[in-house]
């Protein structure tokens, strides 16, 4: 700070507190307002005149004394204010003036931070920090029935993490990360995403006109004479115990029950098992062509059916259908 700026630094203290005894000491200089008081005017060139006014209020004062401002002039105190106790009335440029009542605040403001500013302290702390896994999807590829699948669980990891902390009137107000050390890698979760179509079992299922339960005679068609059926048409193949067919030999069902030949139908999953399925094309076969839904299979959709077999060459003998099936839910 120079010699000029540290002359307007304690001016601008003295116009602060004037400006605060304006209002202490008003009442008081409007009491007395008859009297004669010599009054210092300072003009925005720095022209100091003294002039004797029995006027107490700056524009009131300004007025008598024929001192009109222009645009860019204002005046401290300002005109509406009685005269501070030190009779001085400055002229300024307002663009000056407004800096000048800044730094009036802005030392006051200094101060009140000063003031307020309790003791500060500093600590190193060291914390454990949980580092969370990700999950990283990967997208499955050939045939499956599931739709996601984990393939390797996650772990969070742990790292030890330093922190400097400063503390005001032992209130934390800053916290800065100065090192940290992984203990313990994290390990991703990740999960494979297969995307499945899914057939919507109703599609091209109708309303049967007929109900061949009514005329047929086997056990299974007098089971569901009473159920009105629907009707779709389906892609029919046909598989065996094999292990070419089921990937295993035991010949169980999905239901838990052993596959049987003609009783036996693979469906997909839109059709629940037990599920009884009546198809024309084979009523000359020994079940008259009623079956009842007792498997499933990873490439058996809604809208296929798969006929069960007593051997590989009977059911690669069939080969692939679409037939006509009448399905009976109850
Ligand atoms: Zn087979």
């Amino acid at each position: 700070m120079n010699k000029n700026e540290k002359a307007s630094g304690s001016l601008i203290k003295i116009i602060g507190i004037s400006l605060v005894l304006i209002f202490l000491t008003g009442i008081g200089v409007m009491a007395s307002s008859a009297r004669v008081t010599n009054v210092k005017i300072i003009l925005s060139n720095d022209y100091e005149m003294t002039v004797l006014t029995t006027k107490t209020r700056v524009a009131d004062i300004l007025e008598e004394n024929h001192i009109t401002l222009t645009a860019e002039e204002i005046t401290i105190p300002s005109l509406e204010l009685e005269i501070a106790e030190n009779r001085t009335i400055r002229i300024v440029n307002k663009e000056d003036g407004i800096t000048e009542i800044a730094e009036v605040e802005a030392v006051i403001t200094a101060e009140e931070i000063l003031s307020s500013y309790g003791t500060i302290t500093e600590k190193l702390v060291t914390e454990q920090v949980v580092i969370p896994f990700e999950t990283i999807t990967k997208e499955a590829t050939g045939q499956g029935t599931k739709q996601n699948r984990i393939v390797q669980n996650g772990k969070d990891g742990l790292k030890e993490v330093t922190y400097k902390i400063k503390y005001q009137n032992e209130i934390e107000i800053e916290k800065t990360e100065i090192s940290s050390k992984i203990i313990k890698e994290p390990v991703n979760k990740i999960v494979e995403v297969r995307t499945i179509q899914i057939t919507s079992r109703s599609a091209g299922e109708r309303k049967a006109t007929t109900n061949p339960a009514v005329t047929a005679s086997t056990t299974l068609a007098k089971k569901v004479e009473g159920i009105t059926p629907t009707v779709k048409t389906f892609n029919t193949s046909a598989y065996c115990s094999c292990a070419k067919c089921c990937g295993k030999t035991n010949g169980i069902t999905a239901s838990g029950a052993k596959a049987s030949a003609w009783y036996t139908v693979a469906a997909g999953k839109g059709y629940k098992l037990g599920t009884v399925i009546y198809i024309p094309a084979l009523k000359d076969k020994p079940n008259g062509g009623w079956f009842v839904v007792q498997d499933r299979g990873g490439a058996i959709s809604n809208s296929k059916l798969d006929v069960y077999m007593d051997s590989h060459s009977s059911a690669l003998k069939y080969g692939r259908k679409n037939v006509e099936a009448y399905i009976y839910e109850f």
